[in-house]
């Protein structure tokens, strides 16, 4: 099996890195960081977004696991005190797989042309620099509202508690298959009108955004933010494609969230 690490940079998890790589290589696993059947990030969750976006070329064939060398990750959930447990079970594969969904977010300009698709983990943002944002919302290809405020994020289940936790969003549980849609401050009163709850869409159930008033648009995917300008729209929707994490052992998302955000379990 070939497998790749993802060090967050610090000396730290540049440590574990070497570690692993010098004992994987014992096991006769190959360090291979073009074609790796695993990646391994060291780091945080945001060293874990790195690392997706790094090898999203490669979703159908490659499998992921996160050790956080800082606080408890969502992603990076194994502890440093834990990598030779890990090398171990590692070494002996195969490994059982868990997939997480997935957004799919496609940009497309005015001027047709080629259009920009990208896979995000956590969420997309859309917001602007100079004012308010003001998006024709469609679902389904029917008109919903028309949304007036500073933006808004539509997450993935395993990214709704990131950005779309701080928003107010609810907290899903990755085995739904679904994207959620929260606002970012929408201006409400007796000319604009939004449902003003986060709104949570199946498979199929495409959102489109579509920008009323011209504006130039920071568009954040997971942690890497764009500006476009001449947006026709902003397509939304649950991926086809799944991100596949290898598992070694059980860690329940809830215990994850309850650990993160509530207190640590016995
Ligand atoms: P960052 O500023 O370090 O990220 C903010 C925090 O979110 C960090 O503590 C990060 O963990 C954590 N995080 C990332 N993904 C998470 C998840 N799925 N569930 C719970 N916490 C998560 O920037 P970054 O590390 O590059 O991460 C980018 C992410 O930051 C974005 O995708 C967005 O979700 C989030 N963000 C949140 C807010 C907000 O809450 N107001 C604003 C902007 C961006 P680590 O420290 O382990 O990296
Ligand atoms: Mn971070």
């Amino acid at each position: 099996m070939k497998f790749a690490i993802v060090s967050k940079g610090d000396q730290r998890s540049n440590k574990i890195k070497a570690t692993m790589k010098q004992y994987l290589t014992d096991f006769d696993l190959v360090y291979d960081k073009e074609n790796p059947d695993l990646v391994i990030s060291v780091g945080g969750d945001g060293t874990f977004l790195e690392a997706f976006h790094r090898y999203v070329h490669r979703l159908s064939t490659t499998a992921f696991i996160g050790v956080h060398t800082g606080h408890l990750g969502f992603y990076a959930d194994w502890v440093p005190e834990e990598v030779e447990k890990l090398i171990i079970e590692i070494a002996k594969t195969p490994f059982q797989i868990v997939e997480y969904p997935l957004l799919e977010v496609t940009i497309r300009a005015k001027s047709g042309g080629k259009e920009d698709c990208f896979f995000a983990l956590n969420e997309a943002t859309i917001k602007t620099a100079d004012g308010s944002v003001v998006f024709d919302v469609e679902i389904k290809g029917e008109h919903f509202e028309t949304f007036r405020g500073d933006g808004l994020c539509v997450s993935t289940p395993s990214g709704s508690t990131a950005y779309n936790k701080a928003l107010g969003g609810a907290i899903l549980h990755p085995s739904l298959d679904a994207i959620q849609l929260t606002e970012m401050a929408s201006i409400n009163n007796r000319v604009f009108r939004t449902i003003g709850s986060p709104l949570i869409l199946p498979k199929h159930h495409t959102c489109l955004l579509k920008p009323m008033v011209e504006r130039s648009f920071l568009i954040a995917i997971d942690h890497f933010t764009t500006n476009y300008t001449n947006v026709k729209s902003i397509q939304c929707r649950v991926a086809d494609e799944r991100i596949r994490f290898a598992r070694f052992r059980q860690f329940p998302f809830w215990n994850r969230v309850r650990d993160s955000f509530v207190s640590e379990g016995e």
